[in-house]
């Protein structure tokens, strides 16, 4: 019998070994195998009568590590489809779905030989060692160096194996052997009743019941506006699963993981949960995954890796925000982790929920098209109305003599905030810029100060007295004098949440505020959890922040919500800033007044008011937005109208990428079924050290990507010396 193993290395094809008579294994079981010189674990992926590789020695599997499959049948097609849709290695498509599991570590173990009692020839040097391994039989290497020291023990036990009292066996530890199970997740004791449906939820739940018995694939995007109880109607979903004894996967955003995000699903279900986060360890990791495989946690929340868990018997997959773009994995394995959702759905047979108060454009393009069904909430459960949104231009001739070069505050937003104050209310202020200010910049000459590694400025950190890249985290001090004009005239230009801050503070020196950014929170200054619930307390009347503001959270208390500088996003080298940009400010304008009897005030401050996507925020016009966007995709040819696919490469030198970017550009074959763009130097040229380009690939014939890309991949492999990176990416959502 021979098994394909696949291992956690970036090679494209299986490794074929024999498995010796006197061992079974079932696919999916992790395995030791023999690699060079060395072990490495890896998966045992299929097993078949004749060798798939026929040159060559064929060596045997070492050991097995586990008798029960790690990775039952649909988790490995999965992972197969995963790395011939994005052209990866299925061994780092292994890698990124169960890093945890595959590291194993050697341990060396001592075993008593049976000698009844101890030689009397024995020097005293070796007669602790060997009096304590009599009297216990078997110790590791490690037991035995806490006990007696690691200095000249591996001399004394190879002096006892010469002497024939011992031999020293190779054994194989995972972190999680470890450990059993992990802790049961508390349930609680009183659980909270369902609330009574809206007539237009109702509606929605039966369509979701009824899509339950039939058993099959049924995919819906649910498109609730912010605060219509789209999680009211992920619990009944949740409940019809649990009642067929079915297990749920529930995907959020990983900023959206919040203990309390947690608690409302502890306090509404009877059952077993298993949470994954990026900060679980190996060990919990593991004990959830047992859980899951044995059925015994039935509901499973988790940021994008949580897609990787070994369900029994998958009968529910929400995808919470699905138009998120944090769903996207960058780096080695590039998936769509709410598009694999899809994948993994439709392979279990399970419903599908995708949901968003805005809908990314290739879902709604998947509705148009009839594979998913809509379920649409247009009022708030609460029964409150959309808070109105007022657009500022603060570079308009009348605001403009009002306001200081510095302020970013325009007089109608800084009097609404104290307004709010006044009355005892709170405000939230969104601004999309982390730092005091985005560059250093010298009125003389107007050069920028910039980052060495990187083509960016350096942004200024005001607290930290520090200049940073935020690309590379490249720091080095501030200093007054400009360094290309010699003349003492740096100042810092742009907005920012640190210089924010220091503006409301000084205009408003009573308010209790608090700022949350990636800055605040990481440096330990400012604790995400304890912010949030203070704000949701009234403990607190004005926070500001960045995107970690913006989503997800509910605030009673919250009358208005403040946008300064609306286009941040929008003047991004990519098709979609304006999508990204509606998404964000619509969901930021949603945390306002979502109580009843309070309908809430949106400010949005912007230098380019008139801007769709802007205007569509004023009007709370998804479907004018929606409208407009597709338009201007199906026009540029862009998805969701068109495929694309991205080959980046990058070199130190110079001159290395160009001669490259060169010879690929004149072997890139004429297409009638792909349109090449570039290679091209990348917006952001350079990126701690290396000089970036990328190729742009372009569906000219639906479906017909695939087919362009391997032998595209094949050339650009033979081009590229050792001197060029390559990258390539399916479905991109980064352009710079
Ligand atoms: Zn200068
Ligand atoms: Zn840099």
């Amino acid at each position: 019998m021979f098994a394909q193993v696949a291992l956690p290395i970036p090679l494209r094809s299986f490794f074929t070994y024999a498995l010796p008579p006197d061992m079974t294994a079932t696919p999916g079981t992790l395995v030791l195998v023999p690699v060079g010189h060395g072990q490495q674990v890896g998966i045992l992926w299929s097993l078949s009568e004749t060798p798939a590789w026929k040159e060559g020695e064929i060596r045997p599997i070492s050991e097995i590590l586990e008798e029960r499959p790690l990775l039952n049948d649909d988790l490995r097609h999965l992972l197969e489809w995963i790395a011939q849709y994005y052209l990866c290695p299925i061994g780092s498509v292994v890698a990124a779905a169960v890093p945890g599991h595959l590291r194993f570590h050697k341990r060396r173990r001592a075993v008593w030989n049976g000698a009844a009692v101890l030689p009397a020839d024995l020097p005293d040097t070796l007669l602790p060692l060997a009096t304590w391994l009599h009297q216990r039989k078997t110790l590791t290497e490690e037991t035995l160096a806490t006990r007696l020291g690691r200095a000249g023990l591996k001399n004394r036990l190879d002096n006892l194996v010469r002497r024939g009292l011992i031999t020293l066996e190779n054994t194989w530890h995972g972190r999680h052997t470890l450990v059993s199970a992990a802790q049961p997740v508390a349930v609680p004791a009183a659980l909270t009743p369902p609330p009574t449906l809206t007539s237009e939820q109702a509606q929605q739940a039966q369509r979701i019941e009824q899509a339950f018995q039939t058993r099959q694939f049924t995919p819906f995007l649910l498109h609730g506006v912010t605060g219509s109880g789209k999680t009211e109607l992920y619990f009944r979903a949740v409940d019809y699963c649990l009642a067929l004894g079915r297990q749920t996967l529930l995907l959020v955003p990983e900023i959206a993981l919040t203990p309390q995000l947690i608690q409302r699903y502890q306090a509404r279900f009877q059952v077993q949960l298993a949470v994954f986060h990026s900060r679980l360890s190996d060990a919990q990791r593991f004990a959830y995954w047992q859980q899951i495989r044995d059925g015994q946690a039935r509901v499973v929340i988790g940021a994008r890796s949580a897609l990787f868990a070994p369900f029994a018997d998958l009968g529910l997959v929400v995808v919470d925000e699905e138009h998120d773009s944090s769903y996207k994995q960058e780096g080695s394995v590039p998936y769509q982790g709410r598009d694999m959702a899809v994948v993994r759905a439709k392979k279990a047979a399970a419903v599908l929920i995708l949901g968003s108060a805005t809908p990314s454009l290739e879902s709604l393009a998947n509705v148009e098209q009839g594979r998913y069904t809509l379920l649409y909430l247009g009022q708030r459960a609460t029964g409150a109305a959309l808070p109105p949104v007022e657009m500022i231009h603060p570079g308009a001739a009348d605001l403009r003599v009002q306001m200081r070069f510095t302020d970013l505050l325009s007089p109608p937003l800084r009097q609404a905030l104290q307004e709010a104050l006044a009355a005892g209310q709170q405000s939230l202020l969104f601004l999309n810029r982390r730092g005091f200010a985005p560059s250093l910049l010298c009125h003389r000459c107007g050069q920028a100060v910039n980052c060495p590694n990187c083509s960016v400025t350096l942004t200024l950190h005001k607290g930290k007295r520090q200049l940073i890249c935020h690309y590379c985290d490249h720091r080095q001090g501030i200093h007054d004098i400009c360094a290309a004009c010699g003349q003492l005239a740096l100042f810092a230009f742009g907005p920012g949440t640190e210089r924010l801050e220091e503006e409301l503070r000084r205009l408003l020196p009573e308010a209790r505020l608090a700022r949350l950014d990636r800055d605040t929170v990481s440096s330990g200054q400012v604790d995400l959890e304890a912010t949030l619930a203070a704000f949701h307390d009234r403990k607190l009347d004005i926070l500001l922040g960045t995107q970690m503001i913006a989503k997800g959270h509910h605030f009673p208390g919250l009358a208005l919500v403040g946008v300064v500088q609306a286009e941040t996003t929008l003047c991004q080298p990519d098709f979609r800033a304006a999508e990204r940009t509606f998404q964000l400010l619509t969901q930021v304008a949603g945390r306002a007044g979502r109580e009843e009897g309070s309908p809430g005030r949106v400010m949005v401050q912007s230098f380019d008011p008139n801007h769709y996507a802007l205007q569509a925020v004023l009007n709370h016009d998804v479907a004018g937005f929606v409208a407009a966007e597709m338009r201007f995709r199906q026009e540029a040819g862009y998805p969701p109208y068109r495929r694309l696919a991205m080959l980046r490469f990058s070199a130190t030198h110079l001159q290395d990428g160009e001669a490259f970017a060169q010879a690929l550009r004149a072997q890139l074959p004429v297409s009638e079924e792909v349109q090449w763009l570039g290679p091209a130097q990348s917006p952001l040229f350079k990126l701690r050290n290396r000089h970036r380009w990328q190729l742009l690939i372009k569906e000219r014939i639906p479906g017909r990507l695939h087919r362009c890309l391997n032998p595209l991949l094949t050339l650009a492999h033979a081009l590229a010396g050792s001197r060029i990176r390559l990258e390539w990416d399916v479905d991109p959502y980064t352009f710079v």
